[in-house]
């Protein structure tokens, strides 16, 4: 994630990852929405360490599936967290189904000046009935975004990560920081 986000920052702008701040808890993601997880997330952060800060949560919607696996995207198939089973549950889910359709969606929660503000990215499109290519993470080989003939597992990452949910969001954000900040 630091790796997507910091080629879209300004360079002015200093990108201060957990990590940098010692902080390596893995901060329970209890909600049932992106926009609740995100807030626990930031909200650990703030109350911890007292920064103003931002944290996103983001899944794969599958209209077919009444929106799952969503928010358990990470989960979908059991707690030890696998790509490769995500897929494999996923493609089965999806066998005879017609309809494709599906949407990556990020949510940003930024935290400042003691408020707080969501900002949303979304990428259309539609899940394969295969895995095609290698790049990239997570459902990535099956989802295929609106207006490209190729799988997000055979984009190169440059032009992923320009394009992506989470890049989406994160302009969100940084427009608002330099037109209020
Ligand atoms: P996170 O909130 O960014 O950690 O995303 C949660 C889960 O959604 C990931 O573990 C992936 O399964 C899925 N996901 C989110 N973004 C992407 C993406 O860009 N490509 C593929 N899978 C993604």
């Amino acid at each position: 994630k630091i790796d997507e986000i910091k080629p879209l920052l300004p360079k002015k702008m200093e990108l201060v990852s957990l990590e940098d701040l010692g902080c390596f808890t893995e901060i329970p993601e209890t909600e049932n929405t992106l926009e609740a997880n995100a807030l626990i997330k930031a909200s650990f952060v703030k109350k911890h360490y007292g920064l103003d800060c931002f944290a996103d949560d983001s899944g794969l919607e599958v209209d077919a599936l009444g929106g799952a696996p969503g928010v358990y995207s990470a989960r979908y198939a059991g707690e030890k967290k696998s790509a490769e089973k995500n897929i494999c549950k996923l493609l089965s889910a999806m066998k005879n189904k017609e309809r494709r359709e599906a949407r990556f969606r990020t949510v940003i929660v930024l935290l400042i000046q003691n408020k707080k503000f969501f900002f949303e990215g979304i990428v259309n499109g539609k899940i394969l009935s295969q895995s095609r290519g290698n790049r990239g993470f997570g459902y990535d080989p099956i989802f295929q975004p609106e207006g490209y003939t190729k799988s997000f597992g055979e984009f190169p990452v440059t032009l992923k990560n320009k394009i992506s949910h989470r890049a989406k969001a994160i302009k969100k954000m940084l427009d608002y920081l330099y037109e209020n900040q």
